[in-house]
């Protein structure tokens, strides 16, 4: 909803442009229009019909931003955001964490940004600097992280879910 407020509010910017045009284009006095009823006004100068226009114009923009919005998540289909969810895993015997996300050449899934966390320390997993734990004296630290080979086994176990997946 927060997304369509910007088209609302042009819309209805757009409508009260009409409505000062509209009393200006009468050049009502300004005395007499500080004594109308707001209920009187609306009989005598808005028409129902004017209600209902605006009301629908409303909608229509309403449905042409949702539309523009709801493209991006569109984008992938069914299956292929299935498959974009497997998108991290923890090889726990390391105390390594890695998070990648999930596109598709054509019909074959890859990954890319393919990037290790440190699951040995308090708090929020640490991110690898130059394929190892930057923490000193951490045994992550000394390690040597093969990205190639862990992104090929990634990609082998992607491609065998999305053969699988219906
Ligand atoms: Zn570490």
């Amino acid at each position: 909803m927060k997304k369509v407020l910007p088209f609302l509010a042009v819309a209805f910017s757009g409508f009260l442009v009409y409505l000062f045009d509209k009393l200006w284009g009468a050049s009502i006095k300004w005395d007499e229009v500080k004594s109308v009823k707001v209920g009187e006004f609306l009989t005598k100068e808005i028409e129902v019909y004017q209600i209902l226009f605006f009301l629908g114009f409303a909608s229509l923009i309403y449905l042409i931003g949702r539309r523009l919005f709801n493209k991006n998540n569109e984008f992938y289909n069914k299956k292929q955001r299935k498959l974009r969810e497997f998108n991290k895993t923890e090889i726990t015997d390391a105390s390594i964490l890695l998070r990648w996300g999930v596109f598709f050449d054509f019909d074959t899934p890859f990954i890319s940004d393919l990037t290790p966390y440190c699951t040995k320390h308090d708090g929020a997993p640490i991110r690898f600097v130059h394929d190892r734990c930057p923490m000193q004296g951490c045994e992550n630290s000394k390690i040597q992280f093969n990205e190639y080979g862990m992104k090929n086994l990634i990609e082998s176990d992607l491609i065998d879910k999305w053969e699988k997946l219906k």
